[in-house]
């Protein structure tokens, strides 16, 4: 279901309700009793992708149950794949839906766009049949070529509608005999065949399914696989450092934590030379990553890697009361994203430089990029931008909960060593909330948040660090908190190159949105709307794009710049110049005056130690 259920009763009533004081009852009488199915159990479904289906990019999806009592069954699909913060409707995709009752056509239709509702009329046993289009190319949803298919449970299973989601449930591939089935689902007995005791495990475990490279290795004492599309995309030198870097993140990230809490992960990834930069989706023990292979050999995929495999602690156990349990018949807003992806962005690069993946000079580096990004994007509070994600804002402050997040989780970090002096850090914080909230089987809140990072710093007041910075949009005091950390801010004033356009950019690349009147892109005869595929022989597709252009045609003012884009079905190349322009950029580094304190805390920071 898509909409809360109190907005079902019929408009007339809603109306009446807000005219009349007599008629202020009426939605709750008039309010439709909540949508049940008729009792399920022993659940099964059955995939199928072969080489037929994969022609036709479409997965054959079969659910197989036994029924109770004598009323419809109600089958819904998921509006969303958590951690894809978007209402995607996943039964758009459903084609040649048909049912079985006793083993005969069953009458069915449906009850809204995503239920189902099937007549067993008094059958027992009864099963549902539909193909599913699998043609898109995004994490949260399904993509199948010639010899491969990705796809997630809350795309293919449907669940029963108002009974809960604490079924148990088993999965059944049906594939080529030759081709790989990799997912973090458990094992059931018969071959291909996998099992979870409920529905919210089920659809968190994505599967890859055909010819695939997939190996395997021992990390912190449990099986990790890497399991990569198409074959050979990755070649082997790269595959070995991306291995080397696993097994130095996934011990950093544990340390916070003091626990690994998958049995086996896999990190899933597909590389598409059509796909724009990179995408990725974390789940409880796996990721599904999707990159241009222009990250190949960047270190960008660690930081990524690091990223993903850090939600298994942060969101996918420790997590936002509002996303408790997830709920999958609607948007499920929090204003803890900040918390949730840009604190663990902050892990990220923690991950990478405690795990001696990047060193000191690259982790401050990528602060101050961050500090970059923030500056560039309009005055967005964290609390704000985590709640406006849902619908995609197209004023660049869309994702600033993530480089954001991540300073205020720096920040937090600095001030709380420098409370503590250097006794606590945010890594208390976060382990503190992993136990006294996931581990007692419920979400966090504002009310366990601020008192945990104010007990950690010592018993120091937060509050206004909360309405200044989070809650406010107020530029955070970078200046006045870091060196507390043996680190300062300088600001660099530099020359690049720049095109002159405002750009939309979708997974297939940018589009030109504006241009900026006697710039170099409308001097060289670039319009709106065009597709921009290249400058000079950089692909805008590749995802250090901005950092190749600037240092290719960043000392060469007046240059010629071909602009290539695509205009309708045609492929031009215009003739542009390179025009510089100054901007002044925040850089962080060491500071050679720190104090010892100062000193000690980053040492801190940066190994993921406390004390003197
Ligand atoms: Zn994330």
């Amino acid at each position: 279901m898509t909409l809360p259920r109190s907005f079902r009763g019929p408009i007339s009533t809603l109306l009446l309700a807000a005219s009349t004081a007599a008629a202020q009852q009426a939605p709750t009488a008039a309010a439709p009793a909540p949508v049940r199915s008729a009792p399920l159990s022993n659940i099964r479904y059955e995939i199928t992708f072969d080489s037929t289906t994969a022609r036709q990019r479409l997965i054959k999806v079969m659910m197989s149950f036994d029924v109770g009592g004598s009323g419809p069954v109600l089958l819904s699909l998921p509006v969303w794949t958590p951690g894809a913060y978007e209402v995607s409707n996943f039964a758009r995709w459903v084609v040649n839906f048909s049912a079985l009752a006793a083993g005969k056509p069953a009458r069915w239709d449906k009850l809204d766009y995503d239920t189902w509702r099937l007549q067993p009329a008094g059958a027992r046993s009864a099963a549902i049949q539909f193909e599913y289009i699998a043609d898109t190319l995004d994490n949260a949803m399904a993509w199948a070529r010639p010899d491969f298919v990705l796809f997630n449970g809350t795309n293919l299973l449907p669940y029963p509608e108002g009974a809960g989601f604490d079924f148990p449930a088993t999965v059944t591939i049906r594939t080529q005999p030759d081709w790989v089935v990799a997912t973090a689902m458990k094992p059931a007995q018969a071959r291909r065949s996998f099992q979870e005791s409920n529905y919210h495990d089920l659809v968190d475990m994505p599967f890859f399914v055909g010819r695939m490279d997939y190996d395997s290795l021992q990390v912190a004492g449990r099986w990790t696989r890497l399991a990569t599309y198409p074959r050979g995309a990755v070649p082997d030198t790269t595959r070995k450092r991306l291995w080397s870097e696993i097994n130095k993140m996934i011990p950093a990230e544990a340390a916070v934590f003091r626990e690994t809490p998958w049995n086996s992960y896999n990190v899933m990834l597909i590389f598409d030379p059509g796909f724009g930069g990179f995408s990725a989706l974390e789940h409880q023990s796996s990721h599904v990553g999707i990159y241009n292979p222009g990250i190949i050999g960047n270190p960008l995929l660690a930081s990524i890697t690091a990223h993903e495999i850090f939600h298994a602690w942060n969101v996918k156990r420790l997590r936002p009361a509002d996303m408790v349990p997830y709920d999958y018949r609607q948007a499920q807003p929090t204003p803890w994203l900040w918390v949730s992806e840009g604190i663990t962005d902050y892990y990220a690069d923690l991950a990478l430089v405690r795990g001696g993946i990047v060193d000191s000079a690259q982790f401050m580096a990528q602060a101050a990029d961050k500090a970059n990004t923030v500056a560039m994007a309009p005055p967005t509070a964290l609390e704000d931008a985590s709640l406006s994600t849902w619908i995609h804002p197209e004023d660049g402050s869309g994702y600033i909960y993530y480089p954001k997040g991540s300073l205020a989780g720096l920040l937090l970090d600095v001030m709380i060593r420098d409370g503590s002096d250097n006794a606590r850090s945010l890594d208390d914080v976060m382990r503190q909330l992993y136990q006294t909230t996931y581990k007692k089987g419920r979400g966090f809140n504002a009310a366990d948040f601020w008192p945990e990072v104010s007990r950690a710093a010592g018993g120091r007041s937060f509050t206004d660090f909360d309405t200044r910075y989070v809650d406010g949009r107020e530029a955070y005091p970078l200046d006045r908190i870091l060196p507390l950390a043996g680190m300062r801010v300088v600001l660099d004033t530099l020359r690049e190159p720049r095109l002159g356009i405002q750009s939309t950019a979708d997974s297939n690349g940018i589009i030109v949105a504006g241009l900026v009147p006697g710039g170099p892109a409308q001097e060289a005869g670039v319009q709106v709307g065009d597709r921009l595929l290249a400058l000079g022989d950089l692909s805008v597709l590749s995802p250090d794009f901005g950092l190749e252009f600037r240092s290719r045609f960043g000392q060469q003012e007046g240059a010629p710049l071909p602009i290539k884009v695509r205009r309708g079905t045609d492929t031009l190349t215009l003739k542009g110049r390179v025009r510089l322009a100054i901007r002044i950029q925040p850089r962080v580094e060491a500071d050679p005056s720190a104090s010892q304190k100062a000193v000690r805390i980053r040492n801190g920071i940066l190994r993921g130690v406390v004390g003197k």
